[in-house]
């Protein structure tokens, strides 16, 4: 079994990659949930519908977001009424959107909407959200303490950034069935996804226990970098780094993982930065643009935890034979 901790875009492309090189039901994708927020009377959650639009093909890919079969007949509507519409709804995407909101109102878990919604799309990889309960991220900028689709869509990330807020993980519970495949024997690795560090991974080990039992968990834990060259591939990571004081490089979002890295999966531009990690580098090309390249990364990253693997039994046997 893998578990994959996944954010939205770059986390998703990944899973995917994951899902189509090994057998897709010993794949468990771990979602941040930080994102999500509550718009137009809906509950939206943006990173499990972007793993989940991915794992099933329907992903939007130019947009980035939603799906690709979309008609805008909603949002034109609205528009024309004066609505709201910076938070951009194709009409598919907002029947997915009511229904889940209906099903949470009638007392189902995030999780069994998002198990219910992954059986309709025929999504064989097991999809959980990080926890069940209420966490929203909020970031401190230039204008004050925004909320997280506020600063990401609305403002389009143009305001400065100097701190993160992770509301609610404090009493958050872990979701148990992520908790319980953190020990389980046939662990054979934890992957973390190529998801920008701030808004998409940090939110899920904010969760109390969850960067305890990463520690302790026997199976290797093994990344890779989100950041090539310097740059993100889309999105605020890099410039999140800069704006709050850090080096925008591979090494710093390792630098980030330090207590639970075993493995960390870095682009062949970055070579130079492999002296600076403290884990076991493995250099390869981490643009995810074709199918190929996804399923390409995902299998480099699997042979890097079976390597992480055998060298820990070899040191384990070494210890016995002392
Ligand atoms: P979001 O929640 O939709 O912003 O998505 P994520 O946090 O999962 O992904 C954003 C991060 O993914 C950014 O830091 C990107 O640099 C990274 N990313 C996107 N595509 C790729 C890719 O093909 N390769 C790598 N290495 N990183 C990527």
């Amino acid at each position: 079994m893998i578990i994959a901790l996944s954010g939205g875009v770059g986390g998703a492309k990944l899973a995917l990659g994951l899902s189509r090189v090994m057998p897709p039901e010993d794949l468990t994708v771990v979602v941040n949930t930080g994102d999500d927020f509550e718009h137009l009377g809906l509950s939206i959650s943006p990173d499990i519908d972007t793993v989940t639009y991915t794992l099933a093909g329907l992903a939007n890919r130019e947009l980035g977001w939603g799906r690709y079969d979309e008609t805008w007949s909603f949002m034109e509507t609205l528009d024309a009424l004066g609505g709201e519409t910076w938070f951009r709804l194709g009409d598919r995407d907002m029947a997915l959107h009511v229904e889940r909101t209906r099903r949470l109102k009638a007392g189902e878990s995030l999780s069994a909407v998002t198990a219910a919604f992954c059986r309709q799309f025929g999504i064989r990889p097991r999809v959980i959200p990080m926890t069940d309960d209420p966490v929203r991220t909020r970031l401190l900028t230039e204008s004050g303490w925004l909320d997280f689709q506020e600063y990401f869509v609305h403002r389009r990330c143009e305001p400065v950034v100097s701190q993160l807020q992770f509301q609610g993980a404090g009493a958050a519970r872990p979701h148990p069935a992520f908790m319980a495949a953190l020990t389980d024997p046939s662990l054979e690795a934890v992957v973390i996804c190529p998801s920008n560090p701030f808004i998409s991974v940090e939110p899920i080990l904010a969760i109390p226990g969850v960067r305890q039992a990463l520690v302790a968990c026997t199976a290797p834990v093994i990344a890779v970098s989100p950041i090539i060259a310097g740059k993100a591939v889309k999105g605020p990571t890099a410039k999140m780094m800069s704006e709050l004081g850090l080096d925008p490089s591979a090494g710093t979002v390792a630098h980030r993982y330090q207590d639970i890295l075993d493995g960390y999966v870095i682009d062949h531009a970055d070579m130079s930065e492999v002296v600076s990690i403290d884990a076991r580098v493995t250099l390869a090309q981490t643009l995810m643009t074709t199918m190929e390249d996804r399923e390409a990364l995902a299998r480099i990253v699997l042979d890097a935890a079976a390597v992480l693997r055998r060298r820990e039994m070899r040191g384990v046997r070494q210890r016995a034979d002392r």
